[in-house]
């Protein structure tokens, strides 16, 4: 059976990019694979974060999962500074990185440009990403298009350490969504929708309430001609509300065209709103039942102990191909 990893970082509520572009694809590959899902917080830290919100946001990012349709039977669910591994091999692969290739990604252009200051864990997100994917013998990383980078990055990164040390990593392939891989603002088409983004208006969280869902999809910015047609260089918003709603409804892109010609978008709108509360309605009915239970506390250990079972074992070669610490 193959192996999957994915992260999600606990830096806000979900957006309907990351339901589209990562965890809908999760809950089909359970089924058929030995699935890691990872609550990535160390990753969060790289930007500020609040003490309580992290917290909070860490429970949220658990119970979303899970009413979303991850099953902790089939697949593992932890957070990530709870195995400790993932830390002690990002370091060691720090070390086998290049400055000037971290400084390359386009993550950490986006995430320090006009920010008077910028965290050194910013910039050396990307191998403790590699860690995290490592540690699992990973064969797969369902994810959405923005992590493209990171991913031809882990694969070198592992390739390195093979060649330099000993052939003990895995080198994972990157999966991307046919529909839903880059699902962009809503108040700027042309940049990738963010659950850390500052302007509330430009995402639809998975938490939204309908009324929320609506408002915000009728300010959604489109153009002013009138025609419900897919063309993402020339109408960027149109086609990014038309990709949400082929996401949500399993229509085709063409239908969709179809059935709004000579419509304007005032009811294209109204049933692009409706087919995300469709979607979402009973993901946060699930949610509402999880959120405060123990039981998600049981997931999240047993995920943790399983997580840290196969991650030690790879640290522990990984150290030894390295020569850290004594020979045991
Ligand atoms: P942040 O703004 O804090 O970076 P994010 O919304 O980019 O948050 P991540 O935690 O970085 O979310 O990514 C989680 C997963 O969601 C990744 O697999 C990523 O590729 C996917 N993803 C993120 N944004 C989008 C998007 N706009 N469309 C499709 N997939 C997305
Ligand atoms: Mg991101």
């Amino acid at each position: 059976m193959k192996t999957i990893f994915s992260g999600i970082q606990p830096s806000g509520t979900l957006t309907i990019g990351n339901y589209l572009g990562a965890i809908q694809q999760f809950v089909e590959f359970q089924e058929d694979h030995d699935c890691y899902f990872c609550i990535v917080d160390e990753h969060a830290i790289t930007v500020p974060q609040d003490r309580l919100k992290l917290r909070q946001n860490i429970r949220s990012l658990a119970a979303l999962y899970l009413a979303a349709g991850i099953n902790s039977d089939k697949s593992t669910l932890f957070i990530q500074s709870e195995v400790p591994a993932h830390t002690q091999l990002g370091w060691m692969l720090q070390s086998i990185s290049y400055i000037g290739e971290l400084e390359r990604m386009t993550q950490f252009k986006d995430k320090s440009a006009g920010k008077e200051t910028v965290s050194s864990s910013l910039l050396t997100y990307p191998p403790l990403m590699a860690a995290d994917i490592l540690l699992y013998k990973t064969d797969i990383v369902p994810v959405g298009d923005d992590q493209k980078q990171h991913l031809e990055l882990t694969r070198n990164l592992a390739q390195r350490f093979n060649n330099k040390f000993n052939d003990i990593f895995t080198i994972p392939e990157v999966h991307i969504p046919k529909v839903g891989a880059r699902i962009m603002s809503l108040q700027e088409p042309t940049s990738k929708m963010s659950k850390s983004d500052e302007n509330e208006k430009s995402f639809i969280s998975m938490l939204d309430e309908p009324k929320k869902i609506e408002k915000k999809i009728k300010s959604a910015i489109t153009d002013s001609e009138g025609i419900v047609k897919f063309d993402k260089e020339n109408k960027p918003g149109v086609s990014n509300l038309m990709t949400i709603y082929a996401s949500c409804s399993g229509k085709s892109v063409e239908a969709i065209e179809a059935a709004y010609a000579g419509k304007g978008y005032g009811e294209f709108k109204q049933d692009v709103a409706n087919a995300i509360v469709d979607v979402l309605k009973p993901i946060q009915e699930r949610y509402n039942e999880l959120i405060n239970s123990e039981a998600l506390d049981e997931i999240l250990d047993k995920g943790a102990e399983k997580a840290s079972l196969t991650a030690n074992k790879s640290l522990a070669k990984a150290k030894k191909a390295m020569g850290l610490g004594r020979v045991k």
